[in-house]
């Protein structure tokens, strides 16, 4: 299963979820801390953050 990467904006703190494709399109997990969802934004892809440039 792939995992998603989630940040909370009141707690701060970024988690990680495993699930389903299925199970993440039809609802956003809810912050590990303090069990809220509205903050809870999706983070990209670990490979997307950690870009290196050559330039
Ligand atoms: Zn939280």
């Amino acid at each position: 299963m792939p995992s998603y990467d989630f940040y909370c904006k009141d707690c701060k703190k970024t988690f990680t979820v495993v699930m389903a494709l299925a199970e993440y399109e039809k609802s956003r997990p809810a912050c590990p801390k303090c069990k809220g969802k509205k903050k809870v934004e999706q983070r990209p892809a670990a490979f997307f953050a950690v870009t290196s440039r050559k330039s």
